[in-house]
């Protein structure tokens, strides 16, 4: 990209803006995430962020795929980094465009610390996280008076090798919360039996929600005593889980027609 044509054109210095694309849907992301896609100049983008939105930028704008597909590897966060520097001090309106909400268990904090150390503007469009969308889809309350005053966003990943400081499960297990696990799929199993050995039923029941709000959104219901077996996931689809008394709420909402069902 030159910096003589647009720099020189445009109004703005250059300026990044995190945008929350939304779970999955292209229609919920923010009425402001959509304007910052249509006025952006350079968009980067990976795989939870739905493609169709990519639609709302304008024939110019230059659209970089950045997620696990590129290549074997994923582009390495630094590298990611960089990009977004160069491109904003070569005066063009980026947009970082990630799945969910960008501040959650999205990278961001990298991302503004590099953009904060260079000195280039940069804006947080929130969206609504995976959490909060298997909550709606699955008619699971993730608070529920009497049942849960609290809820933790958990990650089931397990980078500890990579300094990252473990979750407690047994002390998670002790907060009469709701617990809802980002990229746990594949260490259920584990995180189950510490949740178990940390105080919780075996009983507790948990939900797994995989592509929520997507036409392949799938709902899986079952207790912690299933452990792995309920978050067997070869298709490697997202899934969020939800650990909690609220999944049994969902029983009300099987009472009532579906919404299509309904006039
Ligand atoms: N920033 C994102 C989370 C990225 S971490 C957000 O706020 O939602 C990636 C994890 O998010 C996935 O492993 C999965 O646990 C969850 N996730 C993302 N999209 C999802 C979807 N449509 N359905 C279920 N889980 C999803």
């Amino acid at each position: 990209m030159s910096q003589t044509t647009f720099a020189t054109l445009s109004p703005f210095p250059g300026r990044v803006r995190l945008v929350g694309a939304g779970p999955g849907a292209a229609d919920l992301i923010t009425v402001r995430g959509q304007n910052a896609l249509r006025e952006a100049d350079v968009v980067l983008y990976d795989d939870l962020a739905n493609a169709e939105l990519l639609k709302l930028c304008r024939p110019e704008c230059e659209r970089i795929y950045v997620g696990k597909r590129a290549g074997s590897h994923s582009v390495a966060q630094t590298e990611i980094c960089d990009r977004l520097v160069t491109y904003a001090r070569e005066g063009w309106q980026v947009v970082r465009l990630k799945g969910g909400d960008p501040m959650t268990f999205g990278r961001a904090g990298e991302e503004l610390q590099a953009l904060a150390e260079a000195g280039i503007p940069f804006e947080i469009v929130p969206g609504i996280t995976a959490a909060a969308a298997a909550g709606a889809v699955a008619e699971i309350p993730l608070t529920q008076r009497g049942l849960a005053s609290a809820v933790v966003f958990a990650t089931g990943h397990a980078c500890v090798d990579r300094g990252a400081a473990p979750v407690n499960w047994r002390a998670l297990a002790g907060l009469n919360a709701t617990i809802c696990i980002y990229m746990g799929t594949q260490r259920f199993g584990v995180i189950a039996a510490e949740l178990v050995a940390g105080g919780l039923s075996r009983h507790t029941p948990v939900a797994v929600v995989a592509d929520a709000t997507l036409p392949t959104q799938e709902v899986r219901l079952g207790t912690l005593a299933e452990g792995d077996t309920l978050t067997a996931n070869p298709e490697r689809r997202p899934a969020l889980i939800v650990v909690g008394e609220v999944v049994r709420w969902r029983e009300f909402c099987e009472a009532v027609p579906a919404w299509e069902a309904v006039g």
